[in-house]
């Protein structure tokens, strides 16, 4: 199946052949490239394919790791008529991206994404970049991939705590921008229709993102479940939740301040409740202490005092909320104290 919204080729299925009349620069990590290194080679006709393997992880979604990859660019001579091509889940992607955004001022680069994460999220929409000791994602670029190859095989060898995050990622779009996958999703388990689901997570994706690449106001959307997913992240050292596990969390929050603002009515939080419970995606989390984690909220967001806010207004819409008092946030977090 392909997805062209976007200004590049987005490939559903079975891994094609890849060809290019330029050399090919793999990147993949340690744990991706014993799996499917030699598989992804095979596949690729070029000139001349080189790989590097950065370490596996998002602690080292880093600066140094980031001159392993171009330094390996430059022993391989890479032109700009050359490309990059990611092989593993997010960490990779954002990193090779931002690699090639700023290698010789840019060359090309594709992505074969490995996790659900990076299938149905990450690897669409063109946003590179790496971690600093400020904070995630803080340096980067825009730059979208020339190809996505979403091959759903990749994911068997997935741990299945990293799948159930990634379904968080599917969930939240359902609510935010689409009535018709989110029943879908309670009818469809993914289990059984997993291509399918990946299909439909990256068509909306897509749809988003091609209105709105730079995230004036639709793709604001996506970011539901994050302000307080990210909040519960720092608070945790990056070192409790997965990502998409903090999100579900996140999206619970946001939730019952939908409900407190009057956004939200009841029943379709508990719609929302239900479909989390339904793919595991319920946690236990205390706030150990209100006052800081509000402050982690406001940090989110730069140049803001008061945190913003993705709020879903029904199954299917939401709103950016940026001038919550903090007493009512603070009324809302009490059910995590
Ligand atoms: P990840 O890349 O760290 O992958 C998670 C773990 O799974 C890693 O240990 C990896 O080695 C392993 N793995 C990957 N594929 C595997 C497979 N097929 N079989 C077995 N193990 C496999 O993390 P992720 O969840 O894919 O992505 C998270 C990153 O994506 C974050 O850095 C986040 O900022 C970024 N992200 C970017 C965007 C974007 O728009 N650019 C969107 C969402 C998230
Ligand atoms: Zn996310």
């Amino acid at each position: 199946m392909l997805v062209n919204t976007l200004n590049y080729p987005i490939y559903i299925g079975a891994l094609p052949p890849i060809s290019h009349t330029g050399k090919v620069l793999v990147v993949s990590d340690s744990i991706v490239a014993p799996l499917y290194l030699d598989k992804l080679l095979k596949t690729i006709n070029a000139p001349q394919v080189f790989s590097h393997v950065i370490r596996a992880g998002e602690v080292h979604k880093n600066q140094a790791t980031l001159e392993g990859v171009l330094e390996s660019a430059f022993e391989a001579n890479l032109s700009r008529a050359d490309c990059m091509l990611a092989l593993g889940g997010g960490v990779v992607s954002d990193l090779t991206g931002f690699a090639s955004a700023i290698y010789k001022r840019g060359i090309g680069f594709e992505i074969v994404p490995t996790t659900l994460l990076a299938q149905v999220d990450a690897s669409i929409g063109g946003k590179t970049g790496i971690n600093n000791a400020y904070g995630k994602n803080l340096i980067g670029a825009f730059h979208p991939p020339k190809a996505v190859y979403i091959d759903p095989s990749f994911l068997q060898t997935l741990p299945k705590r990293e799948f159930k995050a990634g379904i968080a990622e599917m969930i939240k779009k359902a609510v935010c921008f689409d009535l018709d996958y989110f029943e879908w999703l309670k009818t469809h388990p993914l289990e059984q229709h997993l291509e399918s689901g990946i299909a439909k997570s990256v068509a909306i994706k897509a749809q988003v993102v091609a209105q709105d690449e730079k995230e004036a106001h639709l793709r604001m959307g996506l970011n539901y479940g994050h302000t307080f997913g990210h909040a519960i992240e720092k608070e945790q050292n990056y070192q409790g939740f997965l990502h998409g596990e903090a999100v579900a969390v996140g999206m619970q929050m946001a939730n019952a301040l939908a409900v407190k603002l009057g956004l939200l009515d009841t029943h379709a939080r508990a719609q929302i409740d239900t479909l989390l419970e339904r793919y595991d995606l319920h946690f236990d989390y205390q706030v150990p202490d209100i006052e800081a984690f509000y402050q982690d909220l406001c940090m989110d967001k730069k140049n803001v005092d008061r945190p913003r806010f993705v709020l879903p207004t029904k199954i299917g819409g939401f709103q950016l909320i940026e001038d919550t008092p903090q007493d009512i946030v603070t009324e809302v977090l009490k059910a995590w104290s």
